[in-house]
């Protein structure tokens, strides 16, 4: 095999809860982790010299050895000895620096395809643990849908489906960076936090009332009062027929859940019409990230 193509989902979160700031730096997370149908596509290709060729529509981004798809492929080959490069075509629909794990999913979709293209044999679980020393959310995005992410992103649980809605999705147009998020978060100040362990309780109960009600990101403290157009987006949504709507991740991508198609639609263009946000996607929960 020469040549494969390999899809990266985005994920959002309908549950952020950070728990503490451990002595190393990182921050204790209790979250849940979903895929949506937002997907960047990867074609992998041998190349006989060594090397790892990136090419991309993306302006945003860098080509060189600092993106997470390069950093990926190179693990995976040098941890075989192997001495062929390849090349990697990546075309990006994920916001980027949006909260929603764009640069992580393409770094698993990568692992997963040069795993497949050099026959190394790794499991997923194998590959977990090399992507884990690249980015805190690439193990979850190695096998995507829903699942509670616990300490720094590495403990995943599968968790049963979020029953089907539609999603509208608004990325405002500022970056937001994921460090200077954390990096402001006051954990010990919290004066609340999501109800996580009752959001489990509703998926397994597939109620679509009881996950909305308790979206929840403890991120937003940080980020919204730094970006105040992420509440003016929540707000539109609901006011639109959201049955809620939360920032993800570090955000400042904001979601809504909807129940009909015309209301996010409608909510959609709103965003627009109002130049809250540019990039805009009406969209759904997704569970296989192979299809
Ligand atoms: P997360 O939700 O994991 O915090 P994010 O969605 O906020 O991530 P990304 O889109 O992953 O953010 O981008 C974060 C940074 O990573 C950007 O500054 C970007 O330049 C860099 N980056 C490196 N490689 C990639 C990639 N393949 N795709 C997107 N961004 C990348």
């Amino acid at each position: 095999m020469e040549r494969v193509i390999q899809k990266a989902y985005a994920k959002i979160n309908i549950g952020l809860d950070v728990l503490r700031r451990r002595e190393d730096g990182y921050h204790e997370l209790k979250m849940i982790m979903q895929t949506v149908d937002i997907c960047d596509d990867l074609i992998i290709e041998k190349t006989a010299d060594p090397g790892i060729l990136i090419r991309t529509d993306c302006m945003d981004i860098p080509t060189d050895g600092s993106n997470l798809i390069c950093k990926a492929a190179r693990l995976l080959l040098e941890e075989k000895g192997i001495e062929a490069g390849v090349r990697i075509v990546l075309t990006k629909r994920i916001p980027v620096a949006a909260g929603m794990a764009g640069g992580s999913s393409d770094a698993a979709a990568a692992m997963r395809g040069v795993n497949e293209l050099f026959d190394m044999g790794y499991s997923v679980q194998e590959l977990q643990t090399l992507g884990l020393k690249l980015g805190a959310d690439i193990p979850y995005c190695l096998v995507g849908g829903t699942m509670l992410s616990q300490g720094i992103g590495e403990i995943l649980t599968p968790l049963p489906p979020p029953p089907d809605c539609l999603l509208v999705v608004a990325k405002p147009d500022i970056n937001v960076s994921t460090a200077f998020v954390y990096g402001h978060l006051r954990v010990s100040e919290l004066d609340a936090h999501p109800d996580i362990d009752g959001m489990v309780r509703a998926l397994y109960e597939g109620s679509l009332n009881g996950i909305a009600s308790r979206l929840g990101n403890v991120l937003e403290t940080v980020t919204v009062r730094e970006y105040p157009v992420i509440q003016e987006i929540k707000e539109l949504f609901c006011r639109m027929g959201a049955k809620n709507a939360l920032m993800s991740g570090s955000g400042p991508s904001v979601f809504g859940i909807f129940t009909d198609r015309e209301s996010a639609e409608q909510a959609a263009r709103a965003t627009e019409q109002r130049g809250l946000a540019r990039q805009i996607y009406v969209t759904a929960f997704k569970q296989d990230i192979m299809q």
